[in-house]
């Protein structure tokens, strides 16, 4: 009898060890800079580390193409032609312009890639930030007009209608990051993996013991990073946009890199961040940044002309509009009660 007392502790403590050796506990996690921002991964499953890495790769192929400081890379060959003709593009570029468009024709070009000689001339996130002239500004705002990109997708080229135009994919070309990753990830069999590029960020599937992933949304006014509330997602992108991610200031007053394509200014749209979630991660940047743009009830609209997105947009008087589909998914946790939790019908 002792003896088989003996025999089954002993097999329930074997079969607890293997249980905890085996069960994929702990991700691999992975840190790396690209396209001007921390990229981490957390990868659970076999061949983590390599898919870590051949993801890496893959983003910073994505960058020498679609960076416009990148020379010789597809942005700035396009850039280079500017009302010259078309220019021979890998198709991924041709598919993110196409998504672009997609988001400016529903945003009516508060989304628009052809943004570039705008956001230069501010040079926001660069190390001589400025205030343009206002004469400048409005030649340059003249050069905005998305409907000004031709793409031959047939033959994977594409044109700049007018000289001095500029393509700046900064709004929406980590978000296809997000999405080709994502593809990597399945590709190599992986199951359970959370990409952040920069506060876009994309999950696959569920974590291993079937819990959803906590994706923090950042206090826009915390200097140390403290979040405001925690989404909870599987299978999603989480993107946001935000006033707090690059800006400058000049007497007080807050420059942020998001440029009201209308009047060629920094946004001062009343909204200090907007996150979107959907299971595109390109077409959530593409979003965060247009309903950033619109502000509060412009940009609800779109969510809901948009249709397969939830959102949660943060305005300077410090109020969280949570849609109805995210509900029943997000938590506040406003440990100092700044903040307002507004529940959009
Ligand atoms: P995001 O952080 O995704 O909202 O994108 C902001 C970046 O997109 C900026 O740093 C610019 O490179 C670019 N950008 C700024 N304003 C716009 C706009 N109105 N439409 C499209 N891209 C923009
Ligand atoms: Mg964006």
């Amino acid at each position: 009898m002792k003896k088989q007392a003996y025999l089954l502790i002993s097999l329930i403590l074997i079969s607890l060890f293997l249980l905890t050796a085996c069960s994929p506990a702990k991700p691999f996690a992975a840190e790396d800079f690209a396209m001007g921002t921390v990229i981490n991964q957390e990868i659970y499953g076999a061949d983590a580390q390599k898919t870590s890495q051949e993801v890496m790769a893959k983003i910073k192929a994505l960058e020498a193409l679609m960076t416009i400081n990148a020379p010789g890379g597809d942005v700035n060959r396009l850039n280079d032609r500017a009302g010259n003709g078309y220019v021979a593009l890998n198709p991924e570029t041709i598919s993110v312009l196409k998504s672009a468009r997609k988001i400016s024709e529903l945003s009516n070009g508060a989304f628009d890639v052809t943004v570039g000689p705008v956001v230069k001339a501010w040079g926001i996130g660069s190390d001589n930030p400025q205030i343009p002239p206002d004469a400048v500004l409005k030649k340059l705002v003249a050069l905005i007009n998305y409907t000004d990109v031709h793409l031959d997708e047939a033959n994977n080229q594409a044109s700049l209608q007018r000289p001095g135009q500029i393509v700046d994919l900064g709004g929406i070309a980590k978000g296809y990051a997000g999405d080709v990753a994502k593809a990597i990830y399945q590709k190599n069999g992986t199951q359970s993996a959370l990409i952040n590029l920069g506060g876009n960020v994309v999950a696959l599937g569920h974590k291993p013991d079937g819990s959803t992933w906590s994706i923090g949304i950042q206090n826009p006014r915390s200097e140390t990073g403290e979040v405001v509330g925690v989404v909870h997602v599987s299978d999603q992108a989480v993107v946001t946009s935000g006033d707090y991610q690059r800006y400058f200031e000049k007497d007080g007053k807050r420059y942020c890199h998001i440029i009201d394509t209308q009047t060629g200014y920094p946004v001062e749209s009343g909204l200090m961040s907007t996150t979107i979630v959907a299971s595109s991660s390109t077409e959530a940047d593409g979003l965060s940044t247009a309903t950033f743009v619109l502000g509060l009830t412009k940009g609800l609209d779109l969510i809901k002309r948009y249709g397969q997105a939830e959102a949660i947009f943060i305005t300077t008087d410090k109020k969280i509009y949570v849609t109805k589909g995210l509900q029943g998914n997000f938590q506040l946790k406003d440990a100092r009660h700044e903040y307002t939790y507004v529940q959009e019908g």
